[in-house]
C-alpha cells in the first residue's frame, strides 16, 4: 500500500510510547488521519500533548492483547515495553503483548486486507557473532535468560507475522530497529542515553556497566522515523529489514560524548555487566540503502544536543 492519494486513516498502536509519538507527529504531518492506541503501561500522554490538539488525531486507551476493532487502512505497530529495565519489569506482559499483539494486528489486517508495519528489534540477533548483523543472520539467542521475553517475544512475533504473509497472503512488513534516542526518552526507562543524560544535568557520576567497552550504533529518531515512512511507501517487503545507524560507539565514548555536551564533572561509576548483554551491534543497513534509499543524516553529537535540550527543559 503506497502513501499518497486520499487522506488515509493509520493506526498506531504503541502511540503514547517514545518512537510511536514521533510516528504519529510525522504522519500527521503528512496529512494522514491517524488513530493512536496505547495501553499506557509504559507510554505517556505528554508526549502526545501536540497530536491531542489536531483534530485529525484520535486517541483510545486499549491493549494491543485484546481484539483490536478500528478502522485503518494501515496499521504501524509499535506497541511493547522496549527498554531492558521496563520489558524486564514484567517479563509476562512483555512476551504476551508482543506475541499476542501482533496476532491481534495480523488478524486485523487480514481482515480488513490492510498493511501491518511491524516493529522488531535489533535483540533478535541476541548477542550477535557476526558483525555488523545483516537479516540473514539468525542470532544467538538464550531463550531462558532476563532478555529472552523480549528477544524471544520479538522472535515469536517475526515467524508469525512472516507465515501470516507466506499462508495467508497478509502484507506484513517487519522492521528490526536498532538503538534510537531523541527527545521523548523517559527519564526512568534505563536506557543508556536517558540515563547518561539525566546523571550528567544532575552532575552525578555516569553508570558505566561493565568497562564501557561493549559498542551500540544509536540513531535519532527522526532518521528512524523517515525509514518507517520509506517501508509503508514501499508496494511490497519481502523479509525483515533493519533500520539503525550504522555508526559504531562503545559505551565509553558515548559516556565521555554525553559528559562534554552536558558539562557533568565527566566522574564514573562502573557496575557490573548485566546478563546476556550484546557485546558489539552495529546494523548491517544495505537493504534499507537499496530499497528506500535510506541513510541517517543526524550524527550522535548533533542527536545528543538536541536530545539533551529536550531533556534540560523537562527536568526544569
Ligand atoms: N548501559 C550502561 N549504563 C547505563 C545503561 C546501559 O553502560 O546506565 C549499557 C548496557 O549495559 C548496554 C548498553 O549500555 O551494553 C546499551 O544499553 P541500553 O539499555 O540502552 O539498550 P540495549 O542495547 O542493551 O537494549
Amino acid at each position: 500500500m503506497g502513501l499518497s492519494s486520499h487522506r488515509k486513516t493509520v493506526l498506531v498502536a504503541g502511540a503514547a510510547g517514545f518512537l510511536g509519538s514521533h510516528l504519529v507527529d510525522r504522519l500527521l504531518k503528512e496529512g494522514f488521519e491517524v488513530v493512536g492506541l496505547d495501553n499506557l503501561m509504559t507510554g505517556d500522554l505528554t508526549n502526545l500533548e501536540g497530536a491531542m490538539r489536531n483534530p485529525h488525531f484520535h486517541f483510545q486507551t486499549g491493549d494491543v492483547r485484546e481484539p483490536v476493532n478500528v478502522y485503518a487502512e494501515l496499521i504501524f505497530n509499535m506497541a511493547c515495553p522496549a527498554s531492558p529495565v521496563h520489558y524486564q519489569s514484567d517479563p509476562y506482559a512483555t512476551w504476551s503483548t508482543s506475541v499476542l499483539g501482533a496476532l491481534r494486528l495480523t488478524e486485523m489486517a487480514r481482515g480488513r486486507g490492510c498493511t501491518l508495519i511491524h516493529s522488531s528489534t535489533s535483540e533478535v540477533y541476541g548477542d550477535p557473532t557476526v558483525h555488523p548483523q545483516r537479516e540473514d543472520y539468525w542470532g544467538n539467542v538464550n531463550p531462558v535468560g532476563e532478555r529472552s521475553c523480549y528477544d524471544e517475544g520479538k522472535r515469536a512475533a517475526e515467524t508469525l507475522l512472516h507465515d501470516a504473509k507466506r499462508c495467508w497472503g497478509v502484507d506484513t512488513r517487519i522492521v528490526r530497529i536498532f538503538n534510537t534516542y531523541g527527545p521523548r526518552m523517559a527519564f526512568n526507562d534505563g536506557r543508556v542515553v536517558s540515563n547518561f543524560i539525566v546523571k550528567g544535568l544532575r552532575r552525578e557520576p555516569l553508570s558505566i556497566y561493565g568497562e564501557g567497552k561493549q559498542s551500540r550504533s544509536f540513531c535519532y529518531v527522526d532518521d528512524l522515523v523517515e525509514g518507517f515512512m520509506g517501508v509503508a511507501r514501499l508496494d511490497k517487503l519481502e523479509g525483515p529489514m533493519n533500520l539503525g545507524n550504522p555508526k559504531e560507539f562503545t559505551i565509553a565514548e558515548l559516556a565521555k560524548l554525553v559528559q562534554e555536551l552536558t558539562n557533568s564533572p565527566g566522574e564514573y561509576e562502573y557496575h557490573p555487566m548485566p546478563a546476556d548483554d550484546p557485546k558489539q551491534r552495529r546494523p548491517d543497513i544495505s537493504r534499507a540503502r537499496e530499497l528506500l534509499g535510506f541513510e541517517p543524516k543526524v550524527e550522535l553529537r548533533e542527536g545528543l544536543t538536541r536530545t539533551i535540550a529536550d531533556f534540560r527543559r523537562r527536568l526544569e
